[in-house]
């Protein structure tokens, strides 16, 4: 049977409510003898402040380092605002990413079905659609120095961000936007804004010459990052995988993620390089939305966002696709039942906990097993 080192990281907020119903579908993963899941749990953001003083102890980052898939909740909340910046919640966060070289951050955007409705767009544009966006996580404009603001002594202040890109920063996000696509659709869209950005213009050449060397079966698109955008709320069904930098990244996955509902339904992966030896992608799971602090405790916040990352570590970081697949059905099920959390209800539907959403969904999942 596989076994897996996981560190659960639950952190703040509802997190700590949401991953509790990861917790309960792993203990059914493993009391079902399918794998075996090991399961470390430790503090990050504010928790781990309280505890240790910092966003994340230096033990809790062994862990993370040592495990195959870290499971990361959410962070923050109005307790910690006054907290110094370099120890403020989301420091945890991005100490993470850093450490374990997080580079390529996995969005996809699905429509449920049962869902469709609550779309800003039409029923069918958004119904039954799948696409992924690959955004470049660890470099770019977000990162790139000289980053500052100098006053000029005249009255005026002049800021830089400076966005800059290696070969070697390209190559190896188009690599993971071409592999995924190849257990997709084989289709990747690279956008950037090569008429007017040099690093474009290297991003798009870097990027044509990985497909052309080594993903030939993959169909290959360019798309300026605006006419991007702009296609994703014309067409979106006309994507299957969208690599791009992390400016535009930022962007376009938010866009994308907002034609499918709900915050509470967005689940993400973060991956990094492979190991040398073993092959093994360090990875970060996490639901795409914070800790609401506006509904913490009141066990009504949605546990899709956060279940459905826990379905992309079984398809990227445990080679489970089969049981992820399952997975995503029984949520789709869950909600062809008019099972909703109150975040997504409708009228009509039956408001359900987070508990409730959870027990429903690995109830599906245990039927189809
Ligand atoms: P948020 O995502 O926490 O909440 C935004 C709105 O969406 C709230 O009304 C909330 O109730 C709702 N919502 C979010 N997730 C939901 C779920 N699973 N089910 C039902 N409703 C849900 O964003 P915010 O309010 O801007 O930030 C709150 C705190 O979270 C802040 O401290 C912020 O810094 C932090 N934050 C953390 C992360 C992270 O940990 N990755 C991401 C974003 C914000």
């Amino acid at each position: 049977m596989p076994t897996f080192n996981i560190l659960m990281l639950p952190g703040d907020g509802i997190g700590v409510e949401v991953m509790a119903e990861v917790q309960t579908l792993i203990d059914w993963f493993n009391h079902q003898g399918i794998a075996r899941f090991e399961v470390e749990q430790d503090l990050v953001g504010g928790s781990a402040y309280d505890a240790y003083g910092e966003a994340i102890s230096e033990a809790a980052m062994d862990l993370a380092q040592a495990s195959d898939a870290v499971m990361f909740g959410a962070v923050g909340g109005p307790k910690w605002d006054a907290v110094p910046y370099e120890k403020r919640p989301e420091a945890g966060l991005l100490r993470l990413r850093k450490d374990l070289g997080l580079f390529a951050n996995l969005r996809p955007a699905i429509c449920y079905g049962a869902l469709a409705d609550a779309s800003a767009l039409k029923r069918e544009l958004v119904e039954g659609l799948d696409i992924l966006i690959v955004r470049e996580l660890t470099g770019g404009v977000y990162f790139g120095e000289p980053k500052e603001i100098v006053d000029l002594g005249n009255g005026q202040k002049r800021a830089v961000d400076t966005q800059v890109y290696q070969t070697f920063e390209i190559e190896r996000i188009v690599r993971v936007a071409c592999e995924l696509a190849r257990t997709r659709r084989k289709k990747v869209t690279s956008s950037d804004k090569k008429n007017v950005m040099k690093s474009g213009v290297l991003w798009d050449e870097v990027a044509r010459q990985v497909h052309s060397r080594e993903y030939s079966d993959i169909t290959y698109e360019h798309m300026l990052a605006d006419n991007c955008g702009m296609q994703l709320v014309r067409q979106p069904k006309q994507f299957d995988v969208i690599v791009t930098d992390n400016l535009f990244g930022d962007m376009l996955s938010d866009v994308a993620a907002m034609l499918t509902g709900s915050l509470g339904m967005l689940p993400s992966a973060s991956l990094g390089a492979p190991d040398e030896k073993t092959g093994r992608r360090k990875s970060m799971y996490e639901p795409v939305h914070g800790s609401a602090p506006d509904i913490t405790g009141q066990g009504i916040a949605n546990p899709i966002a956060t279940i459905a990352s826990f379905g992309m570590a079984l398809r990227y970081s445990f080679g489970m696709g089969e049981w992820a697949d399952k997975l995503d059905q029984a949520i789709a099920k869950v909600l062809d039942q008019g099972l909703r959390t109150r975040d997504i209800m409708q009228s009509g539907m039956r408001e359900v906990s987070t508990t409730e959403m959870g027990t429903a969904i690995r109830q599906e999942l245990a039927a189809s097993a």
